[in-house]
């Protein structure tokens, strides 16, 4: 069943160097207990697009719909938006230490929390808490709880953030690249930490990513996002079985050579472009290997093909 519903979504900023078109049309829907991959790199829009879901983009222009349940989110005012944002859609970030105020204990930062979205009283958001540290296999709970984020390793931080996302007991979670920060031990753990809770809460997940390797852990689909937009849709094993945007294929390739040869790789040739001066045409044709004229001066339309989605102009002829 349908949870969330994004259609056109726009998300501009006007800055000093012109106007930015972080999010430029993007469309897609979110079913109750799935997860869902949104893979690209940095400056493509992934992060500004979460921002968006939870109405923490107030300085830009946005456009579009955005529904929750049937809700429109953003006709929401601040006041209702309170009612959803933390406590029905919540966000792990990818930064631990930065995501703590590093003045107040562990515990009082869970506890205000669970206060202000439960009503709980002071007892009961205590033990809710030390009940999801204890979830998240937090070590010695009752002794954590009263320690401060500087006391606390990364992997441990990045538990507890995730505890304080389940709280509530949320529809959704919005994780933006939670294991990035972490060594690939911890990331390992965490990783697995998250697959259980997600099944324990019958959550729905947005997982927004750089890294092939976990999409294929924790996916049910995946969107790859390129220059403000979705590039290509499909489920998990569709998209690694037949890849069709030729960014795609340029992000599993080097993922393929990253893991054989041991050494980082860039994704594909060149960097994404500023996003005051996107490329006419196909976004990604300075940087394609298969660009034709074409695609310099059109941009492609959405095709789809067998569930599969993809804006590219090699499968015009193949609708
Ligand atoms: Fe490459 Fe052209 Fe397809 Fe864009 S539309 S991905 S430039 S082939």
């Amino acid at each position: 069943m349908k949870l969330l519903e994004i259609m056109n979504l726009k998300v501009y900023f006007n800055t000093l160097d012109g106007l930015v078109k972080a999010v430029d049309g993007v469309s897609f829907t979110l079913n109750e207990e799935e997860t869902l991959a949104i893979v690209g790199e940095s400056g493509c829009g992934k992060t500004v697009t979460a921002l968006a879901i939870l109405g923490l983009v107030k300085r830009a222009f946005v456009e579009g719909s955005i529904t929750f349940r049937g809700v429109e989110l953003t006709k929401l005012s601040e006041e209702e938006f309170r009612n959803i944002r933390g406590k029905r859609i919540s966000m792990i970030f990818q930064e631990p230490m930065a995501s703590f105020d590093p003045l107040y204990s562990i515990g009082k930062q869970m506890m205000e929390v669970a206060m202000k979205h439960l009503n709980t009283s002071e007892e009961e958001a205590r033990n809710l808490c030390l009940e999801m540290l204890k979830k998240v296999q937090i070590p010695l709970p009752e002794q954590r709880f009263n320690q401060y984020p500087h006391q606390m390793s990364g992997g441990m931080l990045q538990r507890i953030m995730i505890a304080m996302a389940l709280l509530t007991n949320p529809d959704i979670v919005i994780a933006d690249e939670p294991t990035t920060a972490l060594d690939v031990t911890i990331q390992a753990q965490v990783l697995n930490l998250f697959k259980d809770l997600q099944g324990q809460f019958r959550m729905s997940v947005i997982f927004i990513t750089h890294d092939f390797g976990i999409v294929a852990e924790i996916a049910d689909k995946v969107h790859v996002m390129y220059a403000g937009k979705i590039v290509e849709k499909a489920d998990v094993h569709e998209l690694f079985e037949n890849p069709l945007h030729p960014y795609t294929k340029g992000l599993l390739e080097s993922r393929l050579k990253k893991e054989y040869k041991g050494r980082l790789l860039p994704f594909v040739r060149g960097a994404v472009p500023a996003p005051t001066s996107w490329p006419s045409g196909c976004r990604f044709h300075p940087r394609c290997p298969k660009m034709m004229e074409v695609c310099r001066e059109k941009e492609p339309k959405e095709i789809q093909m067998n569930g599969h989605t993809v804006c590219c102009w090699l499968y015009e002829g193949d609708m």
